[in-house]
C-alpha cells in the first residue's frame, strides 16, 4: 500500500491542475443567475449557499442523485422547483405521490418521494439556519454516510469529505486503499493528508468524480490521464 498523505496531496494538485475549479454543488435553481451558469454550476466560488432554499435545494440533490447520473438527478430537481417545491413545508403540502410524480426520471422515484418526506420532515423540525447534527441527519430514513456528508459540505460548508464508488475506486487504482475499507477510515484518509478544509473537500469531491469520468471508468482510459505515478496505468 502506498502512503496516503503524500498521494493525496499531490492527486489533488493534479487534478486541480487538469481540470480547473468544478463549481459545485450545481443549483439548478439559480441557473443563469450571476456567478452561475446554466446548470448552476459556480466555478471558483466553493462557498455554501448563505440562504434556506439554497441549502435545501442541496439536501434534495443530495437524496434525488443516489443510484443515478446527476443528469436524471437534475431533471428531478427542475421538475420540484418548477412545480414550486423550494422548502421543507412544500414537500410536506404535495404530499407523496405528487412528488414521486415529479421526480420520475430519478428512478425509484417512489422511495425517492418518501426518503424526500422524511428529510424534508427533519429540516422542518430542526430549521436550515445552521448545520445539523452528522449522527441526527445520518438517523433519517434513506441518508447514508454519502448522502448525509454531501448535504453538510456542499449545503452548509461542514468539513467532511465525501466519500463516494469513484472515490473507492481512483484510491484503489492508486493503491492507496484496497476498496473494501468502512467509508469512515477512507473519509479519515483525507482529513489527515489536507487537514478539514472544507473549501478544499468541496474541489477535491467534485475533481474525483470528474475524473471517474474523464479517465478513471469501470474501464480504465488511461492515455492522457493527468495523474502521475499510478501504479495500474494501464491495468499494471
Ligand atoms: S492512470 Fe489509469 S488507472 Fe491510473 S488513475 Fe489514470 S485512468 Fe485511472
Amino acid at each position: 500500500m502506498r502512503a496516503a498523505g503524500r498521494v493525496l496531496r499531490s492527486l489533488y494538485a493534479e487534478l486541480f491542475a487538469a481540470y480547473g475549479p468544478q463549481g459545485w454543488w450545481p443549483l439548478p435553481g439559480r441557473s443563469g443567475r450571476r456567478g452561475f451558469d446554466e446548470r448552476g454550476y459556480h466555478p471558483g466560488n466553493v462557498a455554501p449557499p448563505r440562504d434556506r432554499a439554497g441549502r435545501f435545494e442541496v439536501a434534495l440533490g443530495a437524496v434525488l442523485t443516489q443510484n443515478t447520473a446527476w443528469t436524471n438527478a437534475e431533471r428531478a430537481l427542475r421538475a420540484l422547483l418548477a412545480a414550486g417545491v423550494r422548502s421543507p413545508a412544500d414537500v410536506a403540502a404535495r404530499g407523496t405521490r405528487a412528488i414521486a410524480r415529479l421526480v420520475r426520471t430519478s428512478g425509484s422515484f417512489r422511495v425517492k418521494a418518501r426518503k424526500l418526506e422524511y428529510l424534508a420532515s427533519f429540516f422542518d423540525a430542526q430549521g436550515l439556519a445552521r448545520a445539523p447534527d452528522r449522527a441526527a441527519l445520518l438517523a433519517v430514513w434513506g441518508v447514508g454516510p454519502e448522502t448525509a456528508d454531501s448535504i453538510l459540505l456542499y449545503g452548509f460548508g461542514e468539513p467532511v469529505f465525501v466519500v463516494d464508488a469513484y472515490t473507492r475506486r481512483l484510491l484503489a487504482r492508486l493503491g492507496v486503499i484496497a476498496g473494501t475499507e468502512p467509508y469512515g477510515e477512507v473519509q479519515e484518509l483525507f482529513c489527515r493528508a489536507i487537514g478539514r478544509n472544507s473549501a478544499v473537500f468541496n474541489e477535491y469531491h467534485a475533481l474525483i468524480v470528474r475524473q471517474a469520468k474523464e479517465y478513471c471508468r469501470a474501464r480504465p482510459s488511461c492515455s492522457g490521464c493527468p495523474v502521475s505515478g499510478c501504479p495500474s496505468r494501464d491495468g499494471a
